[in-house]
């Protein structure tokens, strides 16, 4: 299928937006219009313990500001997943919430999840609800993925069509393909610093693999430029790149503009059609629902 036929209307809206921006007659230097991309946030945490960074009206403000027109949330405890979700049936219908179980209430959770026998009982519950779409993010290193209890997570996606979010290294996430090949997987941070010609490996190996960008070292380079490699494998795959704000810590939703201006920046670098599939139309793709 053509990318163009894909995102027609995402792609028009991007040109338009790109092209705006730089034919001011004129002017002396081009004017970003850094707000007018849509983006689909594919990494955000709305933690609710201890308590949330900003209250909810404060959040979806955020968004509006921002041109996030759909997230990928998770949050600790699942609170504040609900609490997004629900806001997009009620006082925020223009948002689109893609929710994610997390399989932790506590922090410390991270590193005792995939040993602890309550994770089950936890994804279960919360599946229940009927609008999850994945369980995640969860973190594994290595032979951690190994667990029973990570298997089960694997098979129990696989089994009700749910994608998986997961913070892993390389080993860790060939192990979760070894456990189900079926697994559609959301690397989150394409593994920090895996060399491109891996990454390539991965797409190629796994068809149902999608790489989330927050925290990925190399792309750009001094100036905010696209390295080489980079835009070689985004135009090679436009359809398996995701961004994502990574909201994890109180500074990451103050620095959420930047970030975001940070995406738009390279984003621009792209042809449109590839730039809105990264920026919004993956998200899209994969996850909306009717
Ligand atoms: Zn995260």
């Amino acid at each position: 299928m053509s990318i163009a036929r894909l995102l027609p209307l995402f792609a028009v809206t991007l040109l338009t937006a790109t092209t705006g921006s730089t034919t001011v007659a004129g002017a002396a230097e081009p004017q970003p219009a850094p707000h007018t991309v849509p983006l689909f946030d594919a990494h955000l945490h709305y933690n609710w313990e201890p308590v949330p960074h900003f209250a909810l009206d404060k959040v979806l403000a955020l968004f509006r500001e921002q041109n996030i027109v759909g997230i990928l949330a998770t949050s600790r405890p699942n609170d504040g997943t609900r609490a997004l979700y629900e806001a997009s049936q009620n006082q925020a219908k223009d948002l689109w919430v893609v929710p994610f179980i997390r399989p932790y209430r506590v922090r410390p959770d991270i590193q005792t999840w995939m040993s602890d026998p309550q994770t089950e009982a936890l994804i279960n519950s919360e599946f229940k609800r009927g609008y999850y779409q994945g369980i995640g993010e969860f973190h594994l290193t290595g032979r951690a993925a190994e667990a029973p209890q990570v298997k089960t997570t694997v098979d129990f996606a696989a089994r009700h069509d749910l994608y998986l979010h997961a913070h892993a290294d390389d080993e860790a996430l060939e192990i979760l393909y070894r456990h189900n090949p079926r697994a559609k997987v959301i690397w989150a941070h394409t593994g920090f610093s895996t060399a491109p010609e891996k990454i390539e490996a991965y797409l190629t190996r796994y068809p149902s693999l999608w790489c989330e960008l927050s925290y990925r070292y190399g792309i750009t380079e001094s100036g905010g430029k696209l390295t080489p490699e980079w835009k070689r494998l985004f135009e090679k795959y436009p359809d398996r790149f995701l961004i994502g704000s990574d909201t994890w810590i109180d500074e990451r939703w103050d620095n959420y503009g930047r970030i975001m201006a940070e995406y738009r920046g390279w984003l621009a670098q792209l042809s449109p059609e590839v730039a809105a599939m990264i920026a919004v139309g993956n998200g899209r793709r994969l996850f909306r629902r009717p």
